[in-house]
């Protein structure tokens, strides 16, 4: 694949006020922020999904991010998807989650829908009227993202969808659905199709609840989808999926969830600076202990190497380089696995800093005990394990250890 269509040119509206009082990307994340911290003792109290922020996605035009500017939408690159998740994550993963994963199968659109497909989704995803959930997971193979054991049948121009999908973010919310399926001519599990389908085209039935310990704003419920759809809404053609993940569900899928842990960290260790550097509360903590101070430290020196990383990778799958070269390969999986482990250990450090009363209470304006089971989420969120398995194996095409 090439990354050229991954590098996107910057939009008009972005990176600062335009003429005529274009709202900044910046001001439309904050504006989606503010009404999600509105709703969020609700949505988190009873693991809901937070219609309102979506709707506020919908209204600044965030769900078009990506959608290039001359289809309607804002034009955004990769360091927007990065700039606006972590703003969303400072005030809630769970909708820096939704945002970032609408926001890679969106791509995912852009770049594979062929004709009449692409005219049919690309003004809705830039209206802010076409929502994506993704439907990856499948029983039995867990997250082993590159197989698919249920049939995509194709008969009289329509492909047949019956597919059990044990967690789809957003799926009761969703106004279409990205699913991956075995190909309807495979020879192998691997020769998966990405298939897109509208909800009207679908029965989506609840096939189970939601009790999460973090992400409780994601409302990830098990779903069965059945349903029709015409031929063409194969994305890319038959058994592409594999290409599309390397290109495009992989590389934005760990920047943008990196940038939701991060987001999510940062906010954490801000509440904290801010709690200490109140006048009121101050006084309860020894600002002068050695032990104090070397956790902070530790807490922000692991936020910014995870920045360090973030802004690198970003670079490089902006730029020309090979995605499927071992080394951007190893960065990729690396990011994520880092950006996983060391958001958590960040918040983690700041519990052991502040201790019971803010650090462990659900009723601290550090918000402490949520982001830690938020990000407790993060390792799973496609098995750290299974990185490691193919890093390994990476490794090993790597003798000379290049760097990307
Ligand atoms: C909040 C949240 C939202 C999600 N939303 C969606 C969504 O919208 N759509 C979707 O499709 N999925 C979604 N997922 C699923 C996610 O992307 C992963 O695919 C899923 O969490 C993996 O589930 P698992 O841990 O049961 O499976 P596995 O990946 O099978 O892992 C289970 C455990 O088995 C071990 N393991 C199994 N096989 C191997 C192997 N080959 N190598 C190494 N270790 C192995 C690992 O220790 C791993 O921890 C979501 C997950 C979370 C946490």
């Amino acid at each position: 694949m090439t990354t050229a269509a991954v590098k996107k040119a910057k939009a008009p509206a972005d990176g600062g006020v335009t003429p005529g009082g274009t709202p900044t990307l910046a001001e439309r994340a904050a504006s989606v922020a503010r009404v999600a911290g509105q709703d969020l003792a609700r949505t988190e109290r009873d693991a809901v999904f937070p219609e309102q922020a979506l709707a506020e996605m919908r209204r600044t035009g965030l769900l078009g991010l990506l959608v290039p500017a001359a289809d309607g939408g804002l034009g955004g690159t990769l360091a927007d998807l990065v700039d606006v998740s972590m703003i969303l994550g400072r005030t809630d993963m769970s909708v820096a989650m939704i945002f970032a994963m609408h926001c890679q199968q969106s791509e995912a659109i852009v770049r594979y829908a062929q004709s009449p497909l692409r005219e049919e989704l690309l003004p809705l995803l830039a209206s802010g009227d076409l929502y994506l959930a993704s439907v990856t997971t499948e029983p039995g193979k867990g997250g082993h993202l590159f197989k698919s054991y249920a049939p995509l049948r194709e008969a009289g121009g329509t492909l047949e969808i019956d597919r059990t999908a044990p967690i789809v973010t957003g799926g009761t919310m969703a106004d279409g659905f990205l699913i991956t399926m075995r190909s309807p001519e495979a020879t192998a599990d691997h020769h998966v199709s990405l298939v897109y389908a509208h909800r009207r085209q679908l029965r989506v039935e609840t096939a189970g609840q939601w009790c999460p310990m973090g992400m409780r704003a994601s409302h990830s419920l098990p779903l069965t989808l059945t349903g029709s759809v015409p031929a063409h809404q194969v994305l890319g053609e038959h058994g592409a999926f594999h290409r599309i993940a390397q290109g495009v569900f992989g590389p934005l899928a760990h920047l943008g969830w990196s940038a939701a842990w991060l987001g999510t960290a940062c906010g954490a260790l801000s509440r904290v600076l801010h709690l200490l550097r109140d006048p009121k509360v101050r006084k309860r903590f020894d600002l002068g202990s050695e032990l104090f101070l070397t956790r902070l430290s530790r807490s922000r020196q692991r936020l910014d190497g995870v920045h360090a990383l973030l802004r690198r990778t970003q670079e490089l799958v902006e730029g020309e380089a090979d995605l499927s070269a071992p080394g951007i390969q190893l960065l990729l999986n690396n990011l994520k696995i880092t950006a996983a482990e060391e958001c958590y250990a960040a918040v983690n450090d700041l519990v052991d800093a502040v201790g019971l009363r803010h650090g462990y209470l659900q009723d601290s304006p550090t918000r402490l005990e949520k982001s830690l089971r938020d990000l407790r989420s993060a390792a799973l969120n496609y098995s750290n394990d299974r990185l490691h398995l193919a890093d390994g194996q990476l490794c090993l095409l790597d003798p000379d250890v290049n760097f990307a």
